[in-house]
């Protein structure tokens, strides 16, 4: 079965197509703001001009025609609602237009499924970071259960203000984890862990004061060295309390090395299994969503035109998961 799907919860339109066998398109088209950070409305105006482009060039990557495809897939939330509404539109659109089935997914249980899909993990407990995301999630009697999250804002939110105060362009990540390469020098911070949960806006004021005070160097690693360390130990517990023994590491702050090897690390300690899935599948992309749709649709799910309403605050734990992961 072949399934096209729409990636445009905020900054990034993707476009993937993937069967059950291959994934045969993932492309995609990002919004980079000329200032400060993701400007709902400039968002939605980038994907919207950007759409048939992609479509079309994800098309171009396989060997038959839109035509040919099963179902359309769209990321229905959570979400910048403005963003959202794209995929929305250009999924009813594509939907009416082939007469395929429309499944709206859930965009965190997506980037889960592509990371089990493109690594040898079976069962993990995942902790998924990205820029609007940050969480701990287990699957338990037919759901993704929140284990752990942020408290306040997603830990990629706070490396990329943090770089922007540093004077650097949005997405910060790479930026901040290229400064922190350049030193071992750590200081102490406050240390953001709560029971199961993180937070990250404090140590991100708090950095933000010392920008004057510390390198540029040693203010970012030791940013990232608290902020990873209080996700990886909130994962190491919450594997303890699953008896889990394969962790999943997914979201765009994934494509980090020194958090890869943190993860690394806690899983050797205790004797469990440490999985990546390759760079492409952490960030957003539409290949996830598309298989996502794929297994919901051989599950027999679908998404009437009345239910395709974008759910910018939807939880993965809302989701009653009835597909094989
Ligand atoms: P996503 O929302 O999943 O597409 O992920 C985007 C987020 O990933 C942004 O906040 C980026 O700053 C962050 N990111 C990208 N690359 C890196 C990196 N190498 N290290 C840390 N964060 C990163
Ligand atoms: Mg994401």
């Amino acid at each position: 079965m072949k399934v096209l799907g729409i990636e445009s919860t905020a900054h990034t339109l993707g476009i993937g197509i993937v069967d059950e066998e291959e994934i045969h398109a993932n492309v995609k088209s990002m919004f980079e703001p000329e200032e400060g950070g993701i400007h709902p409305r400039k968002a939605s105006e980038h994907h919207y001009q950007h759409a048939l482009e992609k479509i079309n060039e994800a098309e171009a990557k396989t060997d038959f025609q839109l035509e040919d495809l099963d179902a359309i897939a769209f990321s229905q939330g959570p979400g910048i609602p403005q963003c959202l509404d794209v995929g929305a539109v250009l999924a009813r659109t594509l939907s009416k237009k082939y007469e395929i089935p429309l499944i709206g997914v859930n965009h965190c249980l997506a980037h889960i499924s592509i990371g089990i899909r493109t690594t040898e993990a079976e069962n993990p407990t995942t902790l998924y970071i990205s820029g609007g995301n940050s969480q701990i999630l287990d699957l338990r009697s037919g759901r993704y259960r929140v284990v752990g999250e942020t408290l306040d804002i997603a830990l990629g939110n706070a490396l990329d203000k943090l770089a922007r105060k540093l004077g650097y362009p949005h997405p910060g990540g790479p930026e901040i984890e290229r400064l922190a390469e350049e030193t071992d020098e750590i200081i102490e911070m406050s240390y953001p862990i709560k029971g199961m949960d993180f937070s990250f806006s404090g140590l991100t004021t708090e950095a933000e004061r010392k920008i004057d005070q510390v390198d540029d160097e040693v203010l970012t690693n030791s940013f990232q060295e608290h902020a990873y360390s209080a996700a990886v130990e909130a994962l190491e517990r919450a594997m303890a309390q699953e008896e889990s023994t394969e962790a999943l590491l997914t979201g765009g702050v994934a494509m980090n090395s020194r958090l890869r090897e943190m993860v690394e690390l806690m899983c050797e300690q205790r004797d469990a299994e440490a999985y990546f899935p390759p760079h492409e599948f952490c960030m957003d992309n539409g290949a996830m969503i598309a298989h996502q749709g794929l297994i919901e649709l051989k599950a027999g799910r679908q998404t009437s035109i009345e239910n395709s309403s974008k759910k910018p605050n939807w939880r993965p734990d809302q989701v009653e998961v009835e597909w094989g992961i």
